[in-house]
């Protein structure tokens, strides 16, 4: 009978020290293997070229190291790059790259579709199928910075949690591959240059405020009306502004980080003053910035991104009251690389 094999990327590095310790052998073998798994990102024991042949070759008999897979690469003419992401399980998520000028970010996914209900949103028709694992979203990662150094000649510089799925709705998970992402036996990047983006889950932002977490915080709001906002987005009937207002305020209370805003103007949607008045009122309490981003279409549906005037008005009205305001065009539209358009459309 064969012992089921478990994955060695959910052990610790301390884990990993007494599976060679129980062995009889070295504890600092475990850093070594540890090292081969996350900085070096193997795929097989066999790449661990200073551990024994014997011993990779027992490692090979209780552990198996579950790897994602590009499936599918698209680029896009403005330079996007959309990536099918095929998990062990061969369930699909994507990522993309995103490169600027100067930039290259990384979008990435969080669950295998999504938990919420949001009506622009073409992951939300997926449902949700599972949560993804912290190797699985760091590896995504990787993957990412290794296209942006083949391509771009540059290593990545940016990574935001805008792909599939809420990622405080697997916000544990979410953590630990940023705290992977962030160490020095990861990719030793800076918190600062990650951004998480919720549509806004009061509980767990709390809980982020209390845990002291680095990285920033963008809440996707599209509405600060709630009736408008529960059409839109139905969960925030559980969730309503009031509450999602006062985490907000308790996590700029603790960190003292701005809150970015993601907010996209629909015409006879939100593109009223009433609606803008709501807004300036709703980020009042704390320094904030709205990113007005383009509607990418996701069907021949209700939505319909409003015309530049109804953007300028909301421009115009925000800087007013002292918020700051950019305005995001979309990037990757022509290979449905962009917010919202992540459905795995090409299967
Ligand atoms: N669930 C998280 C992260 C994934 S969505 C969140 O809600 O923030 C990433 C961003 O894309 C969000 O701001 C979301 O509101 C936006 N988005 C979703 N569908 C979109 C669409 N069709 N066009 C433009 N932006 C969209």
């Amino acid at each position: 009978m064969s012992v089921k094999k478990r994955d060695i990327r959910a052990l610790s590095k301390e884990e990993i020290r007494e599976f060679f310790l129980d062995l009889g052998e070295q504890a600092f073998r475990g850093n070594q293997v540890y090292e081969w798994l996350w900085q070096k990102s193997a795929h097989r024991f066999e790449e661990m070229t200073n551990i024994s042949k014997e011993t990779r070759q027992l490692l090979s008999e209780h552990f198996i190291i579950n790897h994602v897979a590009v499936d599918q690469l698209q680029r896009s003419s403005d330079g996007t790059i959309k990536n099918a992401i095929r998990l062990h399980d061969d369930l699909l998520v994507e990522s993309v790259l995103i490169p600027t000028d100067t930039r290259s970010t990384a979008c990435v996914s969080s669950q295998v579709g999504c938990s919420l209900d949001c009506k622009f949103c073409a992951t939300a028709r997926l449902k949700r199928m599972r949560n993804l694992n912290p190797d699985e979203i760091y590896d995504q990662v990787v993957a990412i910075d290794r296209q942006s150094r083949l391509y771009y000649d540059r290593p990545l510089s940016n990574i935001v949690f805008m792909g599939m799925g809420e990622p405080l709705m697997n916000y544990r998970n979410v953590l630990k591959a940023i705290e992977k992402i962030t160490s020095p036996e990861g990719l030793g990047m800076s918190p600062k240059r990650i951004t998480v983006s919720t549509s806004g889950v009061p509980k767990i932002i709390k809980k982020m405020a209390d845990e002291g977490v680095k990285f920033n915080l963008a809440v996707s709001l599209h509405s600060a009306i709630d009736q408008k906002r529960t059409e839109i987005m139905p969960f925030n009937a559980k969730m309503p502004l009031a509450a999602l207002r006062e985490a907000l305020q308790y996590w700029y209370s603790k960190t003292r980080n701005r809150i970015t805003y993601e907010y996209v103007v629909w015409e006879g949607i939100n593109d009223k003053t009433e609606d803008i008045e709501a807004l300036i009122r709703f980020c009042r309490f704390a320094p904030s910035k709205v990113n007005l981003i383009e509607y990418n279409p996701i069907d021949e549906g209700d939505f319909r991104q409003a015309p530049i005037a109804a953007i300028d008005r909301y421009k115009e009205a925000l800087e007013k009251a002292g918020i700051i305001v950019t305005i995001r065009r979309s990037r990757g539209q022509d290979i449905d690389a962009a917010c919202g358009q992540l459905a795995n459309k090409s299967n």
